[in-house]
């Protein structure tokens, strides 16, 4: 299944309100060579080199990136948050999967009304 952009505020607070929320400090994604395929740019992000703002149990992490690609042509106004589950698999290593995905001031405005 693709994962869904969630494109308002109460859906972004309702999948919220679904996990099990942790700090950024709770988990560190700091795997070697595993990345994403961002559904906002289109781009592959390392999960050692995006940050990340907030973190679920069992092992997923929020990443924001900054909406712009490697060429710096599809650039979106803040960027997007990605939840992006970290699971490893028996001799494929970690695999990523997006959960869902919203522009980053979305999130933060649903953030502030929790
Ligand atoms: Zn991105």
């Amino acid at each position: 299944m693709l994962p869904e952009k969630l494109n308002t505020k109460k859906k972004v607070i309702e999948a919220l309100k679904e996990e099990n929320i942790l700090p950024a400090s709770a988990m560190s994604p700091n795997y070697k060579y595993v990345c994403f395929i961002c559904e906002g740019c289109y781009e592959a992000h390392f999960v050692d080199k995006v940050e990340h703002i907030l973190c679920a149990s069992p092992t997923k992490f929020f990443f924001k990136c900054s909406g712009e690609n490697s060429h710096g042509t599809r650039k979106t106004e803040g960027g997007f948050i990605n939840l992006v589950s970290i699971k490893y698999k028996f001799l494929k290593g970690h695999q990523t999967q997006i959960q869902w995905y919203c522009e980053t001031k979305l999130f933060d405005k649903a953030i502030d009304s929790l």
